[in-house]
């Protein structure tokens, strides 16, 4: 049998850090690990290949080569989705889906032949069976979490890891929180899930052996949901591991704000290679927070705690939110302000929007305010609600807050903010590339010469090369995201 690992394509947004990829020669951010993983499940006869449509095209005959097309896919990816099912359909070959898109949205798919939806290790292997006997049915569903010590390895050689930035691997499922707009819980549950130390080094084992090094994010809904294992067993086995193969990897991760309250933790984290974490900080408005439930957020300085995460040489990036019912008009420049004094660079600031499966989308379904208009896509001005404050002022003020925050001037200025808190730690030894070379003298050009930052630009360049040498490469590659959240946002308000 032949099976045909399909990953649609997804748009131009904040993370999929398309404009930046330029400077460096790659395609896509991180490969597709879901259908790496899903492909490691299916039966060794199965000849197995993979179409990433972020990095490659999809032929017609490559669909023909196949007895089953297999898609994945999140809810931003759904208009590439319907284009691969419509050509599957064309060409008569059978299709086979899931991911959570499919998960949060069964019945939007009919086109769909087989439905493989919530945890892959649960449903995929009762489908597997149910195909070798000849009878596979259309859905199949489990109200259980999956055993984490089941997932098998990614198969990497279905991938052409050059055409990639980072890659990414899994050590958990779960967060123990339950923030009202996030559907994580509803999809693997509040208790964190987690693979033992000995499982995620053999993984690590395997990305290593596959030829990769570099940056390695840990696709972990919240890294730090179980500290104790965390403290006990996995970090220092991670930390024996990099140092043995001499720190090939540098990793990034999710974790939620009550890290800072951790040294010991943020302490092995650095030396376990780790160097940039996204948190939610949500919003500066403790109304806000406590309307979605962002409990870990609350009656805390979040601005020391952002400092006191950098200190330790973590990069923080942050993700943001307005549009909650407690939301006043003042809130777009307490925002601004909060970011800049922050020094969060990687800043993404959307809009709130409410996903299937959440509390947020009940309380809103009751209340009558629910509309069409989920994209997935938080910073493409879209709203799948009726919010409390009047749309055009929230979206003018949205946009008054991208604007303003990634405007050369204040975007380097914060550049600037955050490199002076930041202790970068000098164990990684990851050796630079002819790419990241090439992206410096690419960055002369189009920044340094063309671009509307180029005053700025040169002026972060030079201060960093005289003043702070160790953080030089760190600072060409924020001069780069720079230009490519500017280019997503100004992108997204054109649409408008
Ligand atoms: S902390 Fe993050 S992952 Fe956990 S429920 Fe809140 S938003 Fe979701």
């Amino acid at each position: 049998m032949n099976i045909l690992l399909v990953y649609p394509k997804y748009p131009v947004t904040y993370w999929g850090f398309q404009y930046a990829l330029k400077f460096i020669s790659k395609k896509a951010s991180f490969p597709p690990l879901g259908l790496l993983t899903v492909a490691g499940m299916l039966p060794d006869d199965v000849e197995k290949r993979l179409v990433d449509l972020n990095v490659s095209t999809l032929k017609d005959t490559d669909i023909l080569w196949a007895d089953y097309v297999f898609i994945s896919a999140m809810v931003v990816q759904k208009e590439s989705v319907r284009e691969v099912l419509q050509r599957c359909q064309n060409l008569g070959v059978k299709t086979v889906a899931g991911g959570p898109l499919f998960t949060a949205e069964p019945d939007a798919f009919n086109e769909v032949d087989h439905l493989i939806l919530n945890e892959g290790e649960l449903t995929l292997p009762l489908f597997l069976k149910d195909l070798a006997n000849g009878n596979p049915a259309r859905i199949y569903t489990s109200d259980q979490w999956a055993d984490l010590a089941t997932t098998p390895n990614p198969v990497w050689n279905l991938i052409d890891q050059k055409q990639y930035s980072t890659m990414n691997i899994q050590y958990s499922r779960g967060c123990p929180f339950n923030c009202e707009f996030c559907n994580i819980t509803s999809l693997y549950g509040r208790i964190p899930r987690t693979k033992s130390a000995t499982q995620l080094i053999t993984e690590l084992n395997a990305l290593y052996d596959s030829g990769w090094r570099g940056g390695v994010f840990f696709v972990d809904d919240n890294f730090i949901g179980n500290k104790h294992k965390l403290l006990h067993e996995v970090l220092p086995a991670l930390i024996t591991w990099m140092e043995a193969k001499q720190h090939p990897f540098a990793f990034l991760t999710e974790t939620s704000i009550n890290l800072a309250d951790d040294d010991e933790l943020m302490c092995q984290m650095v030396k376990a290679g780790f160097d940039t974490v996204f948190i939610g900080i949500e919003t500066p408005n403790e109304a806000s927070l406590l309307e979605c439930n962002k409990v870990q957020n609350k009656n805390r300085d979040l601005i020391a705690c952002v400092k006191k995460i950098q200190h330790f040489g973590l990069q923080v990036h942050g993700g943001f939110i307005v549009g909650f019912d407690s939301d006043n008009a003042g809130i777009f420049d307490s925002l601004i302000n909060f970011i800049q004094q922050s020094g969060i660079v990687a800043a993404m600031v959307g809009l709130l929007n409410a996903p299937k499966g959440t509390g947020l989308y009940q309380r809103l379904a009751s209340e009558g305010r629910l509309v069409e208009g989920f994209s997935g896509d938080n910073t493409d001005f879209s709203m799948n609600f009726i919010p409390k404050m009047e749309r055009s002022l929230l979206v003018n003020g949205y946009n008054k807050i991208v604007d303003t925050i990634y405007s050369p001037q204040r975007y380097y200025e914060r550049v600037r903010v955050f490199l002076k808190e930041y202790k970068p730690c000098k164990t990684t030894a990851i050796p630079v590339t002819f790419n990241q070379v090439l992206a410096f003298l690419k960055s002369m050009i189009r920044l340094g010469v063309f671009g509307r930052e180029r005053v700025y630009y040169w002026r972060l360049i030079l201060w960093s090369l005289f003043k702070r040498p160790d953080v030089f490469p760190l600072a060409v590659t924020l001069s780069i995201y720079g230009f490519h959240f500017r280019k997503v946002f100004k992108k997204s308000a054109l649409e408008i």
